[in-house]
């Protein structure tokens, strides 16, 4: 029988990677909802609602119904890509700009609002695995196993680091630990659906874990 995972944690933690696995072996869709954030997030910065100085919130919730937001399978890759008004955005989402963005407008009730709703829906079917910071709190919490991800900033930033490096990004390490810093406060801070851990949750710390022991685990847990 079909079940619905989540798996929710701080960033950088390898919830997506490990996610993505979990869903290839069990032959489950996977959800990036981060990735849904970051697209609203890059329509702001695109529509000029969003720099460094101003956010204009209001401009934003208005604009909502303009943004259309799908993922689509890419067989190649293995996983679904996001497209932003059918333009995929895969890679504008994944940069350190947008990361600086994302918390603030995931802070907005009304875009969480609309983001979970599509959410919900995309899972009402089960066999999904869906990754971000309150699906096993808000989305579904009624899923059936609940993975809470945590791991030390320094190992979280050491991460993102070596992945931006890997994607030509030019990034020193300490403003990508601020960021991570500033994502992690602004994400546990926020009022509306603030990052918690589920009471029914099993934690995963994996600063010290090997991918493959945290993918045994999640398996055991499944089968549990
Ligand atoms: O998972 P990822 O790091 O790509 O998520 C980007 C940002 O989107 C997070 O830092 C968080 O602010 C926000 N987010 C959220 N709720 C989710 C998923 C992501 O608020 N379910």
């Amino acid at each position: 029988k079909k079940i619905t995972i989540a798996i929710d944690g701080f960033s950088s933690t390898g919830k997506s990677t490990l996610a993505k696995q979990v869903a290839k072996k069990l032959g489950y869709v996977y959800v990036d909802t981060g990735a849904m954030y970051r697209a609203v997030t890059l329509f702001a910065m695109q529509n000029n609602l969003i720099d460094a100085f101003e956010f204009d919130k209001e401009q934003l919730i208005k604009r909502l119904p303009e943004i259309n937001l799908k993922f689509q399978f890419n067989s190649q890759l293995g996983f679904a890509e996001m497209y932003l008004n059918d333009i995929n955005v895969e890679k504008q989402i994944r940069t350190l700009e947008v990361s600086n963005f994302v918390s603030q407008v995931a802070e907005v009730s009304e875009v969480r609002a609309m983001l979970v709703k599509q959410q919900q829906q995309m899972g009402k079917d089960k066999g999904v695995v869906m990754d971000g910071r309150d699906i096993g709190t808000v989305v579904f919490p009624d899923a059936e196993l609940k993975i809470f991800m945590n791991a030390s900033p320094d190992v979280r930033a050491q991460r993102r680091f070596d992945e931006l490096s890997e994607k030509g990004q030019l990034v020193s390490y300490d403003r990508v630990l601020e960021n991570v810093l500033q994502r992690d406060y602004i994400d546990t801070h926020r009022e509306d659906s603030p990052l918690v851990k589920a009471d029914d949750a099993v934690e995963i710390d994996n600063s010290e874990l090997t991918r493959e022991a945290q993918f045994q685990k999640v398996l055991q847990l499944v089968e549990a």
